[in-house]
């Protein structure tokens, strides 16, 4: 009577181990998901939608939309942000184009950014 008392704490305290760990395993999972996603999203937000190759020492700007035949909404094939004009298109180009200093920065705290959040090109 005595023995199966002590074999059932035994068994009552493994079980409550292995839901401890399986709920912990289950939030962790979750979390680690959802900073994921957090940091997917960061990084989106800081997406210049422009990307730049230095040429002597400035960098040439080029825009990353592209716009499916047919349509004139244009998708930038790095964050997959929408414009419906081919006039935002353009502004936004022009715009990183007069402030490469800003352009700079702005792409490097992208990079990190979307490092952080496992999203390699
Ligand atoms: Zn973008």
């Amino acid at each position: 009577m005595e023995g199966m008392s002590w074999l059932g704490w035994v068994v009552a305290a493994l079980l409550g181990v292995f839901v401890i760990r399986g709920t912990v395993h289950f939030d962790l999972n979750k979390w680690l998901k959802d900073r994921r996603k957090h940091r997917l999203d960061n990084a989106r937000r800081l997406c210049p939608h422009v990307e730049a190759d230095m040429v002597n020492g400035q960098p040439a700007v080029k825009s990353l939309f592209e716009s499916p035949f047919g349509t004139v909404a244009s998708q930038c094939q790095q964050c997959g942000v929408v414009f419906h004009s081919r006039q935002s298109v353009d502004d936004n180009t022009r715009y990183w184009a007069e402030h490469p200093v800003q352009l700079l920065e702005r792409l490097d705290r992208f990079k990190q950014l979307a490092e952080k959040a496992g999203y390699t090109d």
